[in-house]
């Protein structure tokens, strides 16, 4: 028996291995053979030899009988996360020899579920960035086209499950780096509710708004894997304490009723026309479905750019000052002393945009300045926030477009930081309000119609299963989530 080269379901890989059609160690070499001829540069670390172990070792569960969603199906985890055994760079040169000595709780509770780790995957230095240029280690390209970026900062993940690298695959998102990167891939992606999933081990970016987040073909996928990521975990102060909740039970529930919420603000200018074509298209897909759209105003939503793009660099600029040389990372070399260590270290090992975060954030967060600037933006948030409770009293779900654009090509406007954080416009809302958006395939646009349109879904606080069955429920009428992209 032998694996398949087209990377099925996640239901159908553990039915798969459950019959013993194939074992996990043939799934993991497929999924590494695929990894290894790859040039999307999705990946920054691969040990084959880590993975089949656990391969050998979920073989060996599955060989005494032992089920489970994940038991023996290969992901892949963003580099954001730590681990150990594969490097934990945070696509920084900052940490581009570093190996954790402990897992973050995410891989922890994946390899605890059975699933085989296939190694890290590419993103934007410390998470920062919507293209996945900020890399270290050079961008990664787009499945569909390999001009075009990936989106960021989780591109690695979003375009390892669009090429079949890997079947699924864990993201961050601290202002869209799930829901972007899965709508210019084409494939599904997932950020929960600010506190669903463990943040211990996941590389600090901004504290308040990072979140863990899934990658996979469907919304089905994406349940499964959210299942097992969710959970308290004492070790992180900001993890909500709820019962385990199954991500799946609203994926055979039918849509008369829902009420979907369009908002006005994110259908203005900015908003590229074919974009806007899908994104109408898939709303009129959930209209016929029974669902009650209606127009809805979220009328904060052109404050949310300037309001994160002061809290998230403050709150980077505190986290990133442990990165001094001293406790682990790079350092470095042929320093004049202690001060001078700091400066060189900070210097060569942070790239551009990240110092361009660090600035602002010292400067947002300096006497005189705080409250002017940090004070403000706090402010602005919890009015973004209120926007969304005020509309989630006349609607259940609210739908627009993840991205302006579709992916833009690699290059095209490294040298105007402003203008890439304009495409976040419509995933920074609900990222600061704390709330789970959800994005699915519903198109393509751009060059030969070869790139990818996502779909959002933004819900109320803890309401998941009923995005991701909303999401369900559009993707059995729809083939978008389907279509493969074929270049690896
Ligand atoms: N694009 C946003 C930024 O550059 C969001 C990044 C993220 O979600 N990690 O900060």
């Amino acid at each position: 028996m032998s694996a398949p080269s087209v990377l099925p379901s996640l239901a159908e890989l553990a039915d798969g291995l459950a019959d013993g059609r194939f074992s996990a160690v043939e799934l993991a070499q497929a999924c590494l053979h695929r990894i290894a001829s790859s040039r999307l540069n999705a990946f920054i670390d691969v040990k084959p030899e880590l993975t089949l172990e656990q391969a050998r070792a979920a073989d060996s569960r599955l060989a005494a009988g032992e089920r489970g969603p994940l038991l023996g199906v290969p992901i892949a985890h963003k580099d954001i996360f730590v681990t150990r055994g594969w490097r934990s760079t945070a696509g920084s040169r900052m940490l581009a020899d570093y190996v954790s000595p402990f897992d973050a709780t995410v891989v922890e509770r994946l390899a605890a579920a059975g699933a085989v780790c296939l190694g890290k995957t590419n993103c934007d230095e410390f998470a920062m960035g919507g293209s996945n240029e900020n890399s270290h280690f050079g961008p990664v390209h787009n499945p569909w086209d390999p001009a075009a970026i990936s989106g960021g900062s989780s591109g690695g993940s979003a375009a390892a499950v669009a090429a079949d690298l890997v079947p699924a695959a864990t993201g961050t998102d601290t202002g869209g780096s799930v829901r972007q990167p899965a709508a210019m891939c084409g494939v599904t992606g997932i950020k929960p509710t600010y506190g669903r999933v463990s943040r211990y081990g996941m590389i600090a970016f901004a504290s308040s708004l990072d979140q863990a987040g899934a990658f996979g073909r469907s919304a089905d996928d994406c349940a499964r894997l959210l299942g097992v990521m969710a959970g308290f975990d004492r070790r992180d102060s900001t993890s909500v304490e709820r019962p385990a909740e199954d991500f799946g039970r609203d994926l055979g529930r039918d849509l008369a009723g829902l009420r979907v919420g369009v908002p006005a603000e994110f259908f203005g200018d900015g908003l590229d026309g074919e974009v806007r074509a899908a994104i109408d298209a898939a709303i009129a897909v959930l209209g016929r479905l029974g669902a009650d759209v209606r127009p809805i105003s979220l009328p904060r939503t052109r404050l949310a750019i300037p309001a994160y793009y002061v809290i998230a660099p403050a709150e980077a600029s505190s986290n990133l000052s442990r990165f001094d040389g001293v406790r682990y990372g790079h350092r470095a070399t042929g320093y004049r002393d202690l001060a001078d260590m700091y400066a060189r270290t900070r210097a060569e090992g942070f790239g551009a945009e990240v110092k361009r975060r660090i600035l602002i954030g010292t400067y947002v967060l300096s006497h005189g300045y705080y409250d002017a600037y940090y004070l403000k933006a706090q402010q602005l948030r919890r009015l973004i926030a209120d926007d969304f409770q005020r509309a989630f009293g006349e609607v259940d779900v609210i739908a627009g477009p993840v991205s302006p654009t579709v992916a833009w090509d690699i290059g095209a406007q490294t040298d105007d930081p402003v203008r890439n954080y304009l495409a976040d416009v419509y995933t920074l809302p609900a990222s600061l309000a704390g709330l789970p958006g959800l994005s699915v395939p519903c198109g393509f646009g751009g060059a030969q119609g070869r790139r990818p349109i996502g779909l959002q879904l933004i819900g109320n606080y803890f309401s998941e299963a009923r995005l991701l069955g909303v999401g369900h429920r559009f993707q059995q009428e729809t083939d978008w989530h389907r279509r493969r992209a074929g270049e690896v």
